[in-house]
């Protein structure tokens, strides 16, 4: 199948899963994506980015439990290798990043510590809690550093209820046209037309 249309089932399937918001509200799992994939498009962030920012949680979306609250379900690393075939590492190292940078935040920023949602904290627990000196200078010194804690933001300020977004054929179509713009796509489509 095509990841595209992978991308879209999943979401179809499991978009309208709860997501806890900032006070609790729940939005779905689908509104949080396309709020934060919306987020990166308005800080005017590359199309990997918001590409990114859309498909940072589909690690959820697997048949199973994922419900239970004692473990850390390690969400971020679930989607690694589709993302990183499809859509390069521009697109997966801020996703495989993005809970990271949760644990990176709250030990630079004292204000962010205070932000988070009380589910927020709770998995930060989960997560390892804050990052020691050397966890900070090593995470710093990482290439998409910088997306991942942007990602990161945006991620926990989509969460409202009710907000109007694109659509979800918005980012679709985006993201068929990130695919077929990195290098590699051209081949493919080659192919593809050598076997027709
Ligand atoms: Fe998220």
């Amino acid at each position: 199948m095509d990841v595209v249309a992978h991308i879209e089932t999943l979401f179809r399937t499991h978009g309208n899963r709860r997501y806890d918001g900032a006070r609790g509200e729940p939005v779905s799992a689908l509104a949080h994506a396309l709020q934060c994939a919306q987020l990166a498009e308005w800080a005017h962030a590359d199309a990997t980015l918001v590409a990114a920012a859309l498909l940072h949680d589909i690690g959820h979306f697997s048949d199973g439990d994922l419900s239970d609250e004692l473990q850390d379900d390690r969400h971020e690393v679930r989607p690694l290798p589709l993302l990183r075939e499809h859509f390069g590492m521009a697109v997966a190292e801020p996703v495989r990043l993005h809970v990271a940078a949760k644990r990176y935040l709250v030990a630079t920023l004292p204000e962010y510590a205070a932000s988070l949602s009380p589910a927020s904290v709770h998995s930060l627990a989960l997560q390892g809690g804050p990052m020691s000196a050397q966890e900070v200078e090593d995470f710093d010194a990482l290439p998409y550093a910088r997306q991942a804690v942007a990602l990161r933001r945006w991620d926990d300020l989509a969460k409202v209820p009710g907000k109007t977004t694109p659509s979800l054929d918005y980012y679709l179509v985006m993201l068929d046209e990130l695919r077929q713009s990195l290098p590699g796509a051209r081949f493919q489509r080659i192919g593809a037309l050598d076997v027709a």
